[in-house]
């Protein structure tokens, strides 16, 4: 279905496209879907208390407008008292289409961001213990702060550089992206296989170790090397 931004036959106005700054332009990336990675590093698959072993990736969804810009603040959810930061650097696609191959998988990348996975953790925790959807503890208002998209024609496709977030500018979470279970082309080919990608489609590519709780007030920095910093205050 073609969706049109204006028409006189909608009942009310409909939501605006969410949209990300280009850096060093005054062009807008717009956002389709947000796919997310879940234990993407085994430091951090330890530490959430599961098998780091290469198992199949597996994937969910938050949805575009609960986008937050650089600089921007993150307000502290409610239904949640263990609101924790997940720091990822987010793959930002310019085509897409369905069972990509994997050497075709570049090919598909406007660019790179750096992206924080907010996370209510608490009721994360009680929907896994359940069997239930994570939704509750993965899509809710503001959950998915975002840098503004480095163009890949900029800075190529970084595959090696540390990944940190400080809290407060203390250190919290550190990784390279070269411990990436999943690289970027794999994670592109395997998710063409289960949805089909498109243009403005938005992946963030998993967190290393070092997640914890967040308080009202915390000054977010993360950092990807080669792509730039997230600059996020809890509110
Ligand atoms: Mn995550």
């Amino acid at each position: 279905m073609n969706i049109q931004t204006a028409d006189a036959r909608y009942v009310f106005a409909a939501s605006p496209v969410p949209v990300l700054p280009i850096k060093g332009t005054d062009k807008l990336f717009p956002v389709h879907r947000i796919y997310c990675v879940g234990r993407n590093y085994a430091e951090h698959a330890i530490e959430m208390g599961h098998d780091p072993n290469r198992e199949a990736p597996f994937f969910f969804q938050k949805n575009p407008d609960t986008l937050v810009q650089n600089d921007g603040t993150f307000p502290y959810p409610d239904a949640s008292k263990d609101v924790h930061h997940e720091l990822e650097m987010v793959v930002a696609l310019k085509s897409g289409g369905k069972n990509i191959a994997v050497d075709a998988a570049l090919g598909h990348v406007f660019g790179y961001a750096v992206g924080l996975d907010m996370t209510r953790r608490d009721l994360q925790g009680e929907a896994k213990k359940a069997g239930r959807p994570w939704e509750v503890g993965k899509a809710f208002e503001a959950a998915a702060p975002c840098s503004e998209i480095v163009p890949a024609t900029e800075i190529g496709h970084p595959a090696k550089g540390a990944v940190w977030l400080k809290v407060n500018g203390e250190l919290k979470q550190q990784g390279d992206l070269d411990q990436l279970i999943w690289k970027v082309p794999e994670m592109i080919a395997y998710l063409s296989g289960l949805f089909e990608l498109k243009a403005g489609d938005l992946i963030y590519s998993g967190t290393p170790a070092g997640v914890g709780p967040v308080k009202k007030g915390d000054k977010l920095i993360g950092h990807v090397d080669g792509v730039g910093d997230l600059r996020i205050t809890v509110g």
